[in-house]
């Protein structure tokens, strides 16, 4: 038997959740240990009460002082006064008949993204949004869509990963590496090099040793390919990477990818060979969405073959996720096995991905927030305009 679809619209704010906008106290979540270790000072504490609050918020997930009680209730009071620990409030649950839940999580300001977690055998996988919509254009995704609203802060980036535990109770942090919630990767809404600071600023906190302490081999960013902050990612965070690829040469992705115009494919392959740790115990993934009689050919897979040469990569070969409105069609089942094996055969490994979530649209590329109701024509012609609206704003 399976287990029913759960979808549940949540109304009221619970403990730890900032959803009204009026509060104004600070939110601890998201800073920095040296900006932590300021606020502090300014309420006139000493700077190890930071590293007390850093333990009750990262390790116990705590979310309420009173509960943090090897400090004294007069600074527990003091601290109530100004702050929080909140994390974003979840307007929406769902959960798909295999496992995979998806939440809409709401902002102080009344902005939503979504937030994925995907259980498997070896691991469970959150997948973080960076962004509220994006400014690039990618043809086949519908995040492409939606014009870019904000970039995220570093409380409400962390802040997704900080719900999703609360979700399941994973507090305190497993030491073990059994860990229910053990990966994340970058790969909601938004693309995360073009929020660099606040996205390493979160990772830097999800990484800390004396809080939720994940490894940085477990956390993948995912980016269309902005070259310059591909380097800056490497030399300053040096999580695993992942390549929106999608075309093995630039007419092809030109048209599917327009950032290719801007970071062609030859500035693009040459930074995954700069990027540190490129090794074949860390090899980076290419990520390549089969769109049918597009980027789907066999010539097309030999192509790739011949543009990674030489480099320590996989592929991920992503069946197109369709959206209402969208150009595309998936690649035939046949025709992504015969890519896979011509790549497969070449040494590199290939697996098709299947996609999760599928009854609640969880699956790549169809995380959204809007929820109008329109036909899908008019959703093709709205996807146009948005499409001609940022290319022209670059
Ligand atoms: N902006 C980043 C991360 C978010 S997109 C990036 O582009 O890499 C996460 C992944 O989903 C990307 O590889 C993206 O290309 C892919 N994707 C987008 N739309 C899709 C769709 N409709 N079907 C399948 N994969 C899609
Ligand atoms: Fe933005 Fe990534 Fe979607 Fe492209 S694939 S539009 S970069 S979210």
């Amino acid at each position: 038997m399976t287990t029913p679809t759960t979808d549940t619209a949540i109304d009221t704010a619970t403990a730890g959740e900032t959803g009204s906008g009026t509060d104004a106290r600070v939110n601890l979540i998201g800073l920095t240990r040296e900006a932590l270790a300021e606020a502090m000072a300014d309420i006139g504490e000493k700077p190890f009460r930071a590293k007390q609050l850093w333990h009750w918020m990262y390790y116990r997930g705590a979310t309420d002082f009173a509960a943090m009680t090897d400090l004294s209730k007069t600074l527990r009071t003091k601290l109530e006064e100004r702050f929080v620990v909140a994390r974003p409030k979840a307007a929406r649950e769902q959960t798909s008949t295999d496992g995979t839940r998806k939440w809409l999580f709401e902002f102080t300001d009344g902005q939503k993204a979504e937030t994925v977690f995907i259980p498997d055998e070896d691991r469970g996988t959150v997948c973080i949004s960076s962004q509220v919509g994006c400014t690039l254009t990618c043809r086949f995704c519908h995040t492409g869509t939606q014009r870019l609203v904000r970039n995220l802060t570093p409380a409400e980036i962390v802040g997704q990963f900080l719900a999703a535990r609360d979700s399941y109770g994973e507090w305190p942090t497993p030491m073990d590496e059994r860990r229910m919630l053990s990966n994340v990767v970058l790969m909601g809404m938004g693309e995360p090099l073009y929020n660099f600071d606040n996205v390493a600023a979160a990772m830097r906190i999800v990484m800390a040793d004396d809080g939720i302490a994940l490894s940085r081999r477990r956390i993948t960013l995912s980016t269309s390919g902005v070259v310059p902050e591909i380097h800056r990612c490497g030399k300053e965070l040096n999580v695993n990477l992942a390549i929106s690829l999608h075309a093995p040469d630039d007419d092809t992705r030109n048209v599917i990818m327009p950032i290719n115009k801007k970071y062609p494919l030859k500035e693009l392959i040459q930074a995954c060979r700069d990027y540190p740790g490129a090794s074949n115990a860390r090899r980076i993934t290419f990520e390549y969405v089969m769109l049918k009689g597009l980027n789907d050919t066999p010539a097309h897979a030999r192509a790739l073959i011949k543009l990674v040469k030489g480099l320590p990569c996989k592929f991920n070969l992503i069946p197109f996720n369709p959206w209402p409105g969208t150009p595309y069609e998936c690649s035939d089942a046949d025709t992504i096995h015969t890519f896979a094996e011509i790549i497969w055969n070449a040494g590199l490994s290939a697996p098709i991905r299947t996609p999760r979530g599928r009854d609640i649209l969880a699956a790549c590329g169809q995380l959204k927030t809007d929820s109008e109701k329109l036909s899908a024509r008019e959703r093709r012609l709205q996807a146009e305009k948005a499409w001609a609206e940022k290319e022209a704003a670059v």
